[in-house]
């Protein structure tokens, strides 16, 4: 069983449920009888498999963990209860105070928060390189520089950078790469083979099967010697590859609390099974519209990495197995043009969220950015004509007729 979907659909096999029961039950409970006293006390200690208290590990959790395992060929997963949580959960794992990461400006408005002004406020230095000029990270990088952290897309500037090169240029200072791969997901991008240490993944997104539930993994491919980061040296001279595992597992992720409800877990098992197909519909998709909207005297650009007149599509090619995802963006005359189109459509829906089954459509400037002062929305690349769409699963005759009426309408 080699295939992607197939490994989607039958999971890793865990145990045999005592009904025969297809698929993994929902486990929805808090607590588990594990047996004696003494397999209570081996079971917190971790050293007998067992579960005693969903906080901490949960089957259907667990069933969900090594689902994403085995899709991304990683070393160990711990799933949490949102992306947000994945990203504080690793960056509370690899840093402390007075240490640095490096990073891009170009991040999900809510990871720019959390790095800038939650862990300022702790004392994490936060640098910034160019992610799509690998080079410049070696002026930042230095002895006390914990990760660097990129988004696979970022969005909605829909840059990509050469991942590859930047995890070579920071194995040669000892430092891993943290990626947000929300927007590729582990059948878009295989990040092990890219040098990737840890990847994180917003399963809220893509994975969840159309936006069900809020979730979060990490994912650590097993290929950073943890033993070269100062941050888990001591539990890599005693674990060895499950450094990092265990930090979270035995301390981060059991005391910080933010656990993945089961019920969210089974959710995104479901999610996983039909993953492969979403991807392949909402990229052809988003494919054929960008290319219609090029066709369109209204539309002023369309930036989408799988045109060729993006300036990311060699790579975006050679990186994500053919396919570009969901995600595109155009800009129309004005603002005032951007509002009456939005408001126009009848079938897209205008909502934050991307990687639905339905198509979402949004207007930057005024919703995920607004906080932020108008010169400093122009070095993000944000205008005010601009949108985003996120191309869904439903029949590309109806998206395309439905922005076909609404430029009409103008
Ligand atoms: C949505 C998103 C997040 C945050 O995920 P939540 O599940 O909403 O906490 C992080 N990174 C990217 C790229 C996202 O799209």
């Amino acid at each position: 069983m080699n295939g992607f979907s197939s490994k989607a659909i039958h999971g890793a096999l865990l145990k045999k449920d005592v009904h025969g029961a297809l698929r993994f039950p929902l486990y929805d409970n808090a607590a588990f009888e594990v047996g004696n006293s003494r397999d209570l006390e081996l079971a917190l200690e971790g050293k007998k498999p067992g579960h005693a208290y969903s906080r901490i590990t949960n089957p259907t959790v667990e069933d969900f963990e090594q689902r994403v395992r085995l899709l991304s060929n990683a070393f160990g997963v711990v799933a949490v209860s949102s992306g947000m949580a994945a990203i504080t959960e690793t960056t509370m794992a690899l840093a402390e105070t007075g240490s640095n990461i490096i990073t891009s400006p170009f991040l999900f408005g809510n990871t720019v928060s959390l790095f800038e002004t939650t862990f300022a406020r702790w004392g994490l230095e936060v640098r910034h390189a160019d992610m799509t000029e690998a080079s410049s990270l070696e002026s930042v990088i230095d002895g006390r520089t914990r990760f660097i952290f990129l988004e696979v897309i970022t969005n909605p500037q829909l840059q990509i950078a050469d991942v590859s090169r930047i995890a070579d240029i920071a194995a040669g200072h000892n430092v891993p790469v943290v990626l947000d791969g929300t927007l590729t997901t582990p059948y878009l991008f295989r990040s092990r083979d890219a040098g990737v240490a840890v990847e994180i993944i917003s399963s809220t997104k893509y994975m969840s099967g159309g936006a069900t539930s809020i979730g979060g993994v990490i994912i650590d491919n097993g290929i950073f010697d943890w033993q070269k980061t100062p941050a888990l040296f001591v539990e890599a001279e005693k674990v060895g590859p499950g450094a990092l595992i265990m930090r979270l597992c035995r301390e981060i992720h059991r005391n910080v609390g933010s656990c993945l409800s089961p019920h969210n877990a089974w959710l995104q098992s479901l999610g996983l099974e039909t993953l492969s197909l979403r991807i392949d519909k909402s990229s052809a998709n988003a494919m054929a519209v960008a290319h219609f909207l090029k066709t369109q005297k209204r539309v002023l650009t369309v930036n989408y990495p799988g045109l060729k007149s993006s300036r990311y599509h060699d790579i975006a090619n050679r990186q994500f197995n053919g396919k570009f995802s969901g995600l595109l963006t155009f800009e129309l005359n004005s603002k005032d043009e951007c509002f009456r189109f939005m408001d126009n459509l009848v079938m897209i829906r205008r909502a934050t969220n991307i990687n639905d089954n339905k198509s979402l459509i949004l207007h930057p400037a005024s919703t995920i950015f607004v906080d932020y002062p108008a010169p400093q929305r122009e070095q993000m690349q944000v205008n005010e004509r601009l949108l985003r769409l996120s191309v869904g699963i439903e029949d590309l005759e109806d998206i395309i007729t439905d922005i076909q009426q609404g430029l009409d309408k103008l």
